[in-house]
């Protein structure tokens, strides 16, 4: 079986649509098309005729290319069935436990509310790829913007029960801004003073510092921690629960 290839694609000031590609079937996919020109452009200089659209949420930095993308190739639109009003074309609204079948590869499809009150995640457990939208970021997570802190970190602990060897796909490179943040927060983690001296490195190179992988994300992200008696204790929470710490380090994170 080949793999499943995946080329990011960076548009308006920092966010990232994905093409997933199985050369056996000649299927693609495209994650949360921002825009539409330069995916399209993207596709077709490789040969590539996108057949599914899969959205994680209707915010309009991850559909407003829906409609030229639909026109251009005839792609299937996939979304939460509690979203399929707001996402244009959604012919197929899924939900926890739904999958996605892209070529050979199958994507499971997680839910994780939280930034939105239905957002949605695709887990591609053979390509060892999940894409998360504005749920997981590098070093950060996405702001609650619809759902609440209690649905967030039930979320992202979904998130965290994947193998640690998973590529996190988000939709933001949001990393570097994060790193200033989580060292704010947790200053003498060794592991995070050598990933953001990384992502400083590669964002000065004009490189991306996406996708990282889960197991990074557990050792470096503050966001992931807050059930950790020591980072409870760093933070000055030790006597809190994972909740409460972590609606504390996203307020701040808020007012960073
Ligand atoms: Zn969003």
């Amino acid at each position: 079986m080949s793999g499943l290839e995946i080329r990011q694609i960076p548009v308006l000031n920092d966010n990232y649509v994905y093409l997933i590609h199985d050369g056996s079937s000649g299927q693609t996919a495209c994650v949360d098309p921002a825009v539409a020109a330069p995916v399209i452009d993207a596709a077709r200089a490789v040969g590539w005729t996108i057949s599914h659209i899969l959205v994680t949420h209707p915010h309009f930095d991850h559909i407003g290319g829906i409609d030229e993308i639909v026109a251009a190739f005839g792609a299937e639109v996939y979304g939460s069935k509690d979203d399929q009003a707001n996402i244009p074309h959604c012919h197929h609204g899924v939900a926890q436990g739904d999958s996605v079948q892209v070529g050979g590869f199958e994507a499971k499809v997680l839910d994780v509310p939280g930034h939105t009150a239905h957002h949605i995640a695709y887990h591609f457990a053979g390509a060892e790829a999940v894409f998360v939208g504005d749920t997981l970021f590098s070093l950060g997570c996405g702001r609650l913007l619809g759902g609440t802190a209690k649905q967030m970190w039930d979320s992202l602990q979904k998130l965290r029960t994947l193998p640690p060897a998973t590529r996190v796909y988000c939709a933001h490179e949001y990393t570097n801004a994060n790193a200033d943040f989580a060292l704010s927060v947790d200053p003498d983690n060794a592991d995070l003073q050598d990933r953001a001296d990384a992502v400083l490195r590669m964002r000065q190179q004009g490189l991306s510092s996406v996708p990282s992988t889960l197991e990074e994300e557990l050792k470096c992200n503050p966001f992931l921690r807050c059930d950790q008696p020591e980072f409870k204790a760093i933070v000055g929470m030790s006597d809190r629960d994972a909740v409460d710490v972590f609606a504390e380090i996203r307020q701040r994170k808020d007012h960073f």
